[in-house]
């Protein structure tokens, strides 16, 4: 791998490329855009070329400082994420970052680059404990923070880095991808590639979990099209756990602005109400969820609300 194969970020990596061979790559950056773009994954090639053996301004990919680095076994780079059964990213995570920063020189390659996934789920003293270390990182130390919700960071912790925003890959692109993962089946690559709206992340999600089966159930629930038993055999899929809750709320999402978009111009006003009403309901239901509200019960309701929705409008 190298910054080339970052689909989509061509204007953010040319950017990065042009601050390393000018020699005025800042020390603390953060990469912030939406979810599933390839904000980490360019974190990753950006420490490979830092540290690269060939030295040409890109990771070669084969040299042993950018295998370590692929293997996340180079003693100079390293990826912090929350631990997974903690709700934050810890102080003692951060202070043992800080301890690693400062007091270390590089073991093996040329630059420390220590990259914090998920910056926002920083705990409040951790990210107090990180300011001072961001206002004056040492010389031959990185420090990325990533994250698709820059606002939840301090405003202090924004100012002392140089930010690099990443935007959604353009639609070809994901489009291309999407047929790579489909072995070029064009109906099912098209549907994955408007779903993923331009996150490479999320086409690939989309595509491991069976979404050519699960869609068209999606969109007649969507169209309001299924009866009350059709409703509660959904529930019981969709609804066996929380996470399975959640992606489906997300997928009957998709299933109502797709209906929204393409029949914008043939839908009556009332059923576009509608549409925009099931969303407004699907956006609550979310919420539910966070709450703790048993999932398949939840499921149950959001599938008769949009089956009754259907049959209300039909008679
Ligand atoms: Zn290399």
């Amino acid at each position: 791998m190298s910054f080339t194969d970052i689909p989509g970020q061509e204007r953010v990596v040319r950017t990065i490329k042009n601050a390393l061979e000018a020699g005025r790559l800042p020390h603390a950056l953060l990469f912030q855009g939406p979810m599933g773009v390839g904000k980490k994954d360019t974190a990753i090639e950006l420490a490979k070329a830092l540290n690269c053996a060939a030295q040409t301004g890109d990771a070669c990919g084969s040299c042993i400082q950018c295998r370590k680095i692929e293997r996340r076994v180079h003693p100079d780079v390293r990826l912090i994420e929350r631990e997974t059964e903690k709700t934050k990213i810890s102080i003692s995570q951060i202070r043992e970052l800080i301890r690693t920063m400062t007091q270390f020189k590089p073991f093996e390659g040329r630059a420390k680059v220590l990259i914090l996934d998920r910056a926002e789920e920083l705990s409040q003293e951790g990210e107090n404990a990180l300011l001072k270390t961001l206002e004056e990182p040492p010389r031959d130390t990185y420090l990325i923070l990533v994250t698709s919700e820059p606002n939840r960071l301090l405003p202090t912790t924004r100012s002392r880095c140089q930010k690099i925003v990443f935007t959604r890959a353009p639609y070809p692109i994901v489009y291309k991808k999407a047929l790579e993962l489909t072995a070029n089946d064009e109906e099912y690559a098209k549907l994955l590639a408007l779903l993923a709206d331009g996150s490479i992340g999320s086409l690939e999600e989309l595509h491991k979990q069976n979404l050519k089966e699960r869609w068209p159930a999606m969109e007649d629930a969507a169209g309001g099209d299924i009866d009350p038993v059709y409703a509660l055999l959904l529930a019981s899929r969709e609804g066996r756990s929380r996470e399975s809750a959640i992606r489906c709320l997300k997928l009957l999402d998709a299933a109502l602005r797709k209906r929204l978009l393409e029949a914008a111009e043939n839908l009556a006003a009332w059923e576009v109400e509608d549409v925009l009403e099931s969303l407004d309901l699907l956006s609550t239901y979310r919420r539910n969820i966070d709450l703790g509200i048993n999932p398949r019960l939840l499921m149950e309701n959001v599938f008769l609300a949009l089956s009754h929705k259907g049959r209300v409008h039909v008679s």
